[in-house]
């Protein structure tokens, strides 16, 4: 008996979201599949595309890396948070901010054409800026004080790093919080904000799309708010402990990239 979601989403997604890390690699090893999963996608011209809260990193960035892992990118295929911030901040023609960033992601506004400014700002945005000082939080304060519109790009509190848990940009919204009382509209997963730049990007309705990641309180749970197909992989975070926790499933679980392309392939060969 079919459910209600069967009856409205496709067997198979038009377009698929795909988490990064603890999806296709795990810190600096291939998941088994992953290579197979993209090279399924661009041979087969499916759009696709590779999606991140971490605004650490530029999109140039992301593809370097890629490439040191053996897996091939371009930057139009990545939607970093920091790039979904661009879209969000070009759609609106908001061309003077206030950025707290490393110094890729900054070159990466100012490519797109926005003006980065220390004086009259018409938006402070915030991302994980690895480079943040106290000079820098202390305009940022400043600003929010006297009422500038506020952003940020992600909510996680801590990124994990093979050193451990390193401290987010969700921590450093916590910091101006407890020192303005402000809290910025937010981009990155699970916000409607990022899945409507992925729509943008792909040219897809939330409804087409399927995510695939593997964590439960940002991949599945942006799928679960806005209506995508989700695709939990437990290579990742998630253990299958983990999901008999949670009284919201995802619509489909497997191992890792290896066996959802199998399930792809069996799919499209009509089950
Ligand atoms: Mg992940």
């Amino acid at each position: 008996m079919p459910s209600e979601r069967d009856k409205i989403v496709p067997k198979l997604p038009e377009a698929w979201l795909l988490d990064m890390d603890g999806t296709l690699y795990l810190s600096n090893s291939v998941l088994p599949g992953a290579r197979e999963l993209l090279n399924h996608f661009n041979q087969n011209s499916i759009p696709f595309c590779l999606f991140t809260n971490n605004s650490s990193l530029s999109r140039k960035d992301y593809v370097q890396k890629l490439s040191l892992l053996g897996l091939k990118a371009v930057p139009s295929r990545i939607l970093t948070s920091s790039w979904a911030t661009i879209l969000w901040l070009t759609k609106r023609n908001i061309k003077k901010v206030y950025l707290l960033a490393v110094p890729s992601v900054c070159k990466e506004f100012l490519e797109a054409g926005i003006n980065l400014v220390t004086e009259n700002p018409d938006m402070v945005v915030l991302a994980f800026d690895q480079t943040l000082d106290y000079d820098k939080l202390k305009l940022a304060h400043k600003f929010l004080l006297k009422g500038v519109p506020y952003i940020a790009t992600h909510p996680d509190m801590v990124c994990p790093t093979s050193e451990g848990s390193i401290p987010d940009c969700g921590a450093m919204i916590a910091f101006l919080k407890a020192s303005t009382g402000r809290e910025p509209e937010v981009i990155g997963k699970p916000s409607r904000n990022m899945v409507d730049m992925a729509s943008l990007l792909l040219g897809c309705t939330p409804q087409s799309m399927a995510i695939v990641g593997d964590r439960l309180y940002t991949d599945m749970q942006m799928g679960f708010d806005h209506g995508l197909l989700t695709v939990l992989l437990l290579s990742g975070e998630t253990r299958l402990e983990d999901l008999h926790q949670v009284s919201q499933k995802p619509d489909h679980c497997f191992q890792g990239a290896e066996e959802l392309l199998e399930w792809i392939y069996c799919s499209a060969r009509g089950g």
